[in-house]
């Protein structure tokens, strides 16, 4: 039994505590070791077999046993016990956003709903806004919680398919005979979330490569094993799926298990014209009533093949990327290697794990030549968020970190929260001291469409503004957006000079692809930055870039691919012209 299951069977515990109505320590308890044990770097297990359960922390005598019991037996009696009180059901239902093991309490002891579809049908009827702590707001919420659900629930996030699919690949490609090896479908072309990894590859023994495949350490169950293709539910629950193909096809079973299926429809009505045949073997000429091959060992051939030049992954959604192609005028897409900084990060002194100089230091080693330091304001208590005074005594620490890592400009910035009514949580004479300011919003998320664009747009005229940090709050799979008027928000940014950021974490991803394809359109400059709140995500630059890229963004778009110099004296220019326009308007 690896570590996830362990931590998934706590977390049960503590959410099947909750709904029954236990107290809230022994809850959180619970939940605080299915954490601890789900972020471990060593297995339990070997844990166990050293006699050192007990060093987890929060693992006291009685959670040893239950651990050593789930070891030995693979089940643990308590968590039994509690399932044969609470229907396993009632696990979907808290899923559902907005629905916690509370709200769960209160429907199977008034209601006595334990399902989803009994949850969706007593929304539907209007039996839920009577209960106690519910109203018609709460029903609506709970109706679209369970459409987002649906929608989600069988995709992954990005980054957790990203990690699984370099976890396999980089192990076959230590011990496994694999020749070439590529992942395909949607994870190649970046989507936000992903449906299955498929991953493709040419060996000369296929069956040893079959053989580690369904062996390796990520597998929970092995679902189909075959000579050529073989299936596995890795242990962060996404299949992966594991073709052989051979090497003259290589590029055809690439270019078409990457789609997407729109994509290539589009592809395939092209060269019916052109009477050419394209399928995931290769492409070929009709002559004569036989199929003459053109080429499929490379992916460029396939394009090559209908005239036309090799297409990036990310823009292969049926968007116009043909037609234009066709003409001639493929965006040349930003790439990683273009970005030079990174304008949103937190440190220790508000959320974040790493201190300033160890974050300069892993930029530096990213090749990076500038950071912003943008820990949170006032109102972010949970988050840590910097008084004044504390933002005044964080510069000594910015000083040091500039002296101890040259080659690297660390800006004294602030992410700073916009109230309800569009003002900022810092006075505009603290923000102007700064380098650099990124504006987000953070709490009251239930505005109305227009409250909220308002409050964004207002924001937006504070000259000291240079950034609109994940400008829609979504949190993929998790929160949906808010409500808010895009384009508008987009105008004001192009006429006000406020950058749009298109935040790099993978379970934000904001603006997301469209948006910054509108943004693009509209002139609005964008920065990618990934929000680390430790120096190890600062990685995750790739999936803003990616984002970006499935938005047809080239590197001239974002500000962050800037020198220092240039940036700087654009931050200064749309600061001053602001400062103008608001005393035009105020004289
Ligand atoms: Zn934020």
């Amino acid at each position: 039994m690896r570590n996830a299951e362990i931590a998934r069977v706590f977390s049960e515990i503590g959410a099947l505590l909750e709904i029954k109505g236990e107290d809230r320590f022994k809850v959180r308890a619970y939940e605080r070791v299915a954490e601890t044990v789900a972020n471990l770097g060593q297995d339990v297990s070997d844990l166990r077999e050293a006699g050192e359960l007990q060093s987890i922390p929060g693992v006291g005598k009685s959670t040893a046993a239950k651990i050593e019991e789930l070891l030995d037996t693979g089940k643990c009696t308590h968590h039994q016990e509690l399932l044969s009180q609470i229907p396993p059901t009632v696990f979907e239902m808290l899923r559902v956003p907005g629905v916690g093991p509370k709200t769960v309490k209160v429907l199977i002891d008034r209601e006595g709903i334990a399902t989803v579809e009994e949850l969706e049908s007593a929304a539907r009827a209007g039996r839920l806004r009577d209960l106690p702590g519910m109203g018609e707001k709460t029903e609506q919420e709970i109706l679209r919680g369970i459409a987002h659900l649906r929608e989600y629930s069988k995709r992954t996030n990005l980054g957790v398919a990203w990690a699984a699919a370099e976890g396999i690949m980089g192990q076959l490609r230590g011990d496994a005979p694999v020749d070439q090896m590529e992942a395909a479908g949607s994870l190649r072309r970046m989507k936000e979330t992903i449906g299955d990894i498929d991953i493709l590859i040419t060996s000369e023994q296929p069956e040893a490569v079959m053989d580690r495949f369904v062996g390796l350490d990520l597998v929970a169950e092995v679902v189909a094993r075959g000579p050529t293709k073989s299936s596995i539910l890795t242990d962060a629950g996404v299949q992966a799926d594991l073709r052989v193909v051979p090497p003259e096809s290589f590029g055809a079973a690439l270019q078409y298990f990457t789609g997407s299926k729109q994509h290539n429809v589009k592809l395939r009505d092209l060269a019916v014209r052109s009477k050419i045949k394209l399928n995931e073997y290769g492409v070929f000429r009709v002559k004569g009533g036989k199929d003459v091959r053109m080429g499929g060992r490379v992916e460029e051939e396939m394009y090559a093949a209908l005239g036309l030049p090799m297409m990036p992954p990310e823009l292969r959604e049926d968007q116009g990327e043909i037609e234009v192609a066709r003409e001639g005028r493929l965006p040349d897409l930003i790439e990683l290697s273009d970005i030079r900084g990174d304008l949103q990060m937190h440190s220790n002194w508000s959320d974040g794990k790493d201190d300033i100089e160890g974050l300069a230091r892993a930029a530096k080693a990213l090749g990076y030549r500038y950071i912003a330091i943008t820990d949170h304001s006032p109102s972010q208590t949970v988050a840590g968020g910097l008084v004044v005074e504390q933002l005044h005594r964080r510069r000594k620490d910015i000083a040091a970190a500039r002296k101890a890592v040259p080659g690297i400009a660390v800006l004294d910035a602030t992410e700073v929260d916009i109230k309800r009514d569009g003002r900022l949580d810092y006075p505009d004479e603290v923000l102007a001291e700064l380098d650099f300011v990124v504006a987000s919003v953070h709490s009251g998320w239930k505005m109305e469409r227009e409250a909220m664009t308002a409050r964004i747009i207002k924001a937006m005229e504070n000259p000291w503004v240079d950034c609109i940090g994940h400008p829609t709050g979504r949190l993929i799979g998790q929160r949906e957006p808010y409500e808010l008027d895009m384009e508008a928000v987009l105008a004001a940014a192009a006429r006000l000079g406020v950058a749009m950021e298109i935040n790099a974490y993978p379970d934000r991803l904001d603006l997301k692809d469209a948006h910054a394809r509108r943004a693009k359109e509209l002139g609005v400059k964008l920065l990618i930055n990934t929000d680390a709140h430790g120096a190890d995500q600062l990685a995750l630059m790739r999936f803003g870039v990616a984002t970006a890229r499935r938005g047809w963004i080239e590197a001239g778009e974002v500000l962050n691919t800037l020198p220092l110099s240039h940036l700087r004296r654009r931050l200064r220019r749309a600061r001053s012209q602001q400062r103008r326009r608001r005393k035009r308007s105020t004289s």
